[in-house]
């Protein structure tokens, strides 16, 4: 493979390959964008297969960073690391600390985060090496868990799909699928039953299914039975990939609106939803409210602006649904032109010129 070639087919700017064999680290930071500002996104730890599908996860996860923070109205570029690793038996001190000491070499081009098998704890570590990281414990000064931000975004993305797509935005009028009820999925379910929608759920984990019909009237469907079901809404909350020509088969859904990432499987799903019409609220942008939260601390954190972003994602959404139906595109490809558009749009936006003799000005980019 030629390495260049692929960091020019995809935009990046820089991928940095961390090693510390005393500690045992083989780590990748990968920044995608850095147009809008410092490039922004979790930390990963993965036993991949291989070195390359290691690289294949970090450069494509980066990428999907610089579109979300795109289309949010952040001021972030796009970015994200990985260790190669088994989370369960690799974890250590020295591993974080490592890791946190290669991302303070960046001097603030890359913040790190929470991600896949990464922890409140592990996050410490790296916080003791560096500034650039969030998402950290609220004693020190962080935001704590994201998920239910994430929740409250994803729900803001139903409604404005709701109002869309049958002109009321009364969540408890329409029926849901919620797939996956982990950190976000059973967030989102107590929402949904607080307005007393009718909620349809699945997951690997029957634990996870009694929490929400024991403690939240929700009603239990089988792992596969769920793309079936006759509800308005499916919430895709597990793993990407789950929309495709096998499962579209099988919709009898209005709207897909969720907080996985990577839900299409190939963006040709996209077409064939929009075909069937069914509207597709597009992931990255739904499920942002997690990054805004996050993004929210590099500020010094204050839970009220972060809702007040968050609760824009209504209107981020809505944004992208007047874009597709002027351009007549589907809404997955009018997200992605709405991100493209504002990168170009601020990359000519420059500081008009300071001035030299005025001390305050000095040191000033
Ligand atoms: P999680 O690991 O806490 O929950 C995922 C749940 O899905 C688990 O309960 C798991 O058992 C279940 N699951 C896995 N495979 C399944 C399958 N085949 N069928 C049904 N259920 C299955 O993860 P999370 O933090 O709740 O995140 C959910 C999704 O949202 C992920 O795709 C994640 O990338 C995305 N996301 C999360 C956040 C966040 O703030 N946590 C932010 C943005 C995007």
């Amino acid at each position: 493979m030629d390495l260049f070639e692929e960091l020019d087919t995809c935009g990046h700017e820089q991928v940095i390959f961390c090693h510390n064999k005393d500690v045992g680290l083989k780590a990748i930071i990968a920044i995608h964008d850095t147009t809008l500002g410092p490039a922004l996104g979790g930390l990963r730890m993965w036993d991949y297969a291989s070195e390359q599908e290691a690289l294949n996860d970090v450069l494509r996860l980066s990428r999907g960073m610089t579109y979300k923070a795109a289309v949010s109205g952040l001021n972030l570029g796009g970015g994200k690391s990985v260790i190669i690793g088994d989370p369960k038996t690799m974890k250590s001190e020295g591993l974080f600390r490592a890791f946190g000491r290669f991302v303070d070499s960046l001097n603030g081009r890359y913040i790190t985060a929470e991600d896949v098998s990464i922890d409140v704890n592990d996050m410490e570590y790296v916080f003791q090496e560096t500034e650039y990281a969030v998402g950290v414990h609220p004693v020190h000064g962080g935001s704590g868990d994201p998920s239910p931000y994430t929740a409250f975004g994803t729900l803001q993305g139903i409604q404005v799909s709701l109002k869309k797509k049958f002109d009321n935005e009364e969540i408890g009028n329409y029926s849901y699928a919620v797939q996956g009820l982990g950190h976000v999925g059973y967030e989102l379910c107590k929402l949904l039953r607080k307005e007393n929608a009718k909620v349809f759920v699945t997951d690997i984990n029957p634990d996870a299914i009694r929490r929400c019909v024991d403690e939240l009237g929700c009603e239990a469907v089988g792992l596969d039975e769920i793309y079936s079901v006759d509800a308005d809404v499916y919430v895709p909350c597990a793993l990407g990939g789950t929309v495709n020509p096998e499962t579209i088969e099988q919709f009898k859904f209005k709207i897909v609106c969720g907080s996985a990432n990577n839900q299409l499987a190939e963006t040709s799903d996209g077409d064939e939803l929009e075909k069937r019409g069914i509207l597709y609220a597009p992931d990255y942008a739904v499920n942002a409210g997690g990054l805004m939260n996050v993004a929210i601390e590099l500020e010094g954190y204050n839970r009220e602006r972060a809702m007040r972003m968050i609760r824009a994602i209504y209107y981020n959404v809505g944004q992208i649904y007047k874009i597709a139906d002027q351009e007549n595109i589907a809404t997955w490809m009018a997200a992605d032109k709405m991100a493209e558009q504002r990168m170009k749009t601020l990359s000519h936006v420059k500081r008009p010129h300071m001035g030299n003799g005025n001390p305050r000005f000095q040191g000033r980019k």
